[in-house]
């Protein structure tokens, strides 16, 4: 897989004239080394590859990226000197997205007559789309996030507290083999859900709530994301209403969405069917992002605000439109997707129905 990879990033790195380029942020050097430790920099050059890590990863980076020269530095700086002039490299790229201020300056220190060029992300363009090994891991960890929502529905009733609904998510798909949650399950009962990203507190579930339950896990590195909204006991004329309208705006982006479509315009078809109902205002949020090694990856970015940009066959985001009444609560429907060349492949798969629980 890394091989692929390297010939992807340095075609482009041809392209945009960087002889070289230094990555450091863990989840691009994860991807393109296999490498999983928490500190070390990758230099790609158009035909050496180095891993630098200090002495607590030596003997892992051998391991995990046996396709990489790995050194090992005690003092980054003279290391790093060290190679760039044995490489005989005078411009090398750094992750412009990633490097404070103060790393730069440490960086122009460590190497004199060197000069650093500000590069966009590359990496991150790479990591768009996905390959067959990292489709499977998404598409466990979607497995345990809706095998995690069948559960769950067992669990809800009136008197449970978020806080209680959130550990058995997470426990239930820890349990069945998931490395971790790919974020902090939000579990927002009534009024709460008003808040998009609310943490779950020591309320309690009543009858006649909406719940908004957003969760995932990550399998092997890969990260699930799904949203559903439940209601415990029965739904208003008014829950109903919303939540019909917010379903109606997924299933058109969920049409929309194609090898090719604009990103912007699939953010669109949510949106003007939300607009049209009188509630723009209170879809106040981006319709979706990429999900992968981390569960928020840019592009793609699926928002008003968002540069105009093709999909790609391959690509896997998350369509999740909202409609947030402050007072009163919020209905959120959120499914994970692939990007195939006439359409997209729905990897989550629990119902949306609205369902009334108990
Ligand atoms: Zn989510
Ligand atoms: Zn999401």
């Amino acid at each position: 897989m890394t091989e692929g990879r390297l010939q992807r990033l340095r075609a482009i790195l041809a392209q945009e004239g960087v002889p070289a380029l230094l990555v450091g942020s863990p989840y691009n050097r994860r991807y393109l080394t296999g490498f999983w430790g928490t500190a070390g920099y990758v230099l790609i050059t158009a035909d050496r590859q180095l891993l630098l890590v200090d002495f607590r990863y030596v003997e892992q980076a051998k391991e995990q990226a046996p396709a990489f020269e790995v050194r090992r530095f005690d003092r980054f700086g003279e290391t790093l000197k060290q190679v760039l002039a044995e490489l005989n490299l005078r411009e090398v790229g750094f992750e412009k997205a990633h490097v404070t201020y103060q790393q730069l300056e440490a960086l122009q220190a460590a190497a004199e007559g060197v000069a650093w060029k500000p590069v966009g992300p590359v990496v991150e363009r790479l990591r768009a789309v996905k390959e067959p090994e990292e489709l499977a891991r998404i598409q466990e960890a979607c497995r345990l996030a809706d095998a995690a929502f069948e559960r769950i529905l067992q669990v809800l009733r009136p008197g449970i507290t978020e806080r209680e609904v959130a550990l058995e998510l997470e426990f239930f798909m820890r349990r069945q083999g998931a490395d971790g949650v790919s974020f902090d399950p939000i579990v927002a009962a009534g009024p709460r859900g008003a808040l998009p990203h609310a943490r779950p507190t020591d309320a309690v579930l009543q009858a006649g709530q909406l719940v908004v339950l957003d969760f995932g896990c990550i399998v092997d590195g890969y990260c699930s994301d799904i949203t559903r909204t439940v209601v415990i006991g029965k739904a208003d004329g008014r829950a109903r209403e919303i939540y019909e309208l917010v379903l109606r705006a997924q299933e058109a982006a969920l049409q929309a969405v194609k090898a090719g479509a604009d990103q912007v315009a699939v953010d669109q078809a949510a949106r003007a069917v939300i607009e049209a109902a009188g509630y723009g205002d209170q879809f106040g949020h981006g319709l979706g992002h990429g999900v992968g090694l981390e569960v928020h990856e840019d592009p793609p970015r699926l928002n008003r605000t968002a540069p105009s940009q093709p999909l790609e066959a391959g690509m896997v985001h998350s369509v999740e439109p909202g409609v947030y009444l402050p007072g009163w609560g919020g209905v959120r429907i959120e499914d994970l997707v692939q990007v195939t060349e006439d359409g997209c492949r729905i990897l989550t798969q629990s119902s949306k129905e609205l369902l009334e629980i108990g």
